[in-house]
């Protein structure tokens, strides 16, 4: 059984937390429920999650705010027992402690960042470690791949992404490729000398739609020595009925990437709590114990093993991070 450090870097938990919050009749009425808890993680043998911040298209108006609330919602999870992790130093001490659930806090989308830039540095000081640039839509600072199969046409990096990205390079913070188009792909390529992610996103081979990465993309992101994240949302595993989905799938895009890449460039990004269908054998956090054993299965090493659970993210965390 694996023992190193496991990571999942992409959940959606403080969405839900804040729908719960905000709506909380709703929440009950349309009986959501959790994948990605602080019990479920405990089980599922989870050390260190990392926990979007997403602002719905519809809150944007509100966005910093709405981001604010989450972050807030965030610093509550430390009674449960989640600790903030801000720090390679951290890092270390969750690695050691073996007690609590490191959590990580990321900008799915830069929604909050629009207005003014130089929030930046406040977003960094309560906790903020990555960012993804986009979400789906056009911002001030690049354009994502859109929410239909064939919409990305968009553009690349404009003048005020290139100088975010400077800025999240000086302060540490990683860049996160998922749901960007292609041109802003490529653009972040051209300008970042830093590893970057992309935290929860697959193969389009295996399952071409545009949210996932192309072989070419998949070896920018290994010669940038950065890391892909396996999103377990069925209808990017698949193209197959989303029902008949298992967690054998993830195991095939995970095989896909170590043989066009190699095993140090894949990990895991869930995408629970963000996702309305899981795969059959992953429907919550507390199954991700089952991976290790299905890779055991296909012959990969205990040492890879736990690369892709874990020390693959942790190797960019600690190349990015002060
Ligand atoms: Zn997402």
């Amino acid at each position: 059984m694996v023992k190193s450090i496991v990571i999942d870097c992409h959940a959606d938990t403080l969405l839900k937390k804040y729908l719960e919050e905000m709506m909380p009749l709703l929440f009950a009425e349309r009986g959501m429920k959790f994948h990605a808890s602080k019990d479920l993680l405990t089980q599922g043998g989870v050390d260190i999650q990392v926990f979007a911040i997403f602002v719905p298209p519809k809150l944007e108006k509100i966005g910093i705010e709405v981001s604010l609330e989450m972050i807030t919602l965030a610093k509550e999870m430390e009674k449960d027992g989640f600790i903030l992790i801000k720090s390679k130093k951290d890092l270390k001490t969750i690695e050691n402690s073996k007690n609590g659930i490191g959590m990580v806090l990321s900008l799915e989308g830069t929604v909050a960042l629009e207005r003014n830039l130089q929030l930046l540095p406040i977003f960094y000081e309560l906790g903020i470690r990555n960012i993804g640039l986009s979400w789906s839509r056009k911002n001030l600072f690049c354009e994502g791949t859109g929410l239909t199969q064939d919409s990305d046409e968009g553009e690349g990096i404009s003048v005020h992404g290139k100088e975010l990205l400077e800025q999240m390079e000086s302060l540490g913070i990683i860049i996160d490729v998922s749901h960007l188009n292609k041109k802003g792909f490529a653009d972040v390529v051209k300008v970042t000398s830093d590893p970057f992610i992309a935290s929860h996103s697959n193969a389009y081979q295996l399952c071409p739609v545009n949210r996932n990465l192309t072989d070419e993309q998949l070896m920018e992101i290994a010669s940038a020595e950065g890391v892909v994240g396996i999103n377990f949302y069925p209808r990017f595993l698949s193209q197959n009925d989303p029902q008949s989905v298992s967690i054998k799938d993830v195991i095939q895009h995970i095989k896909y990437i170590t043989n066009l890449l190699g095993v140090d460039h894949v990990g895991l990004g869930s995408d629970f709590d963000g996702i309305g269908i899981t795969p059959k054998g992953l429907e919550t956090a507390s199954k991700i114990k089952n991976i290790p054993p299905l890779l055991e299965e296909e012959g990969f090493s205990n040492q890879d093993i736990e690369k892709i659970m874990g020390t693959n993210f942790k190797r960019v965390f600690n190349r990015v991070w002060k």
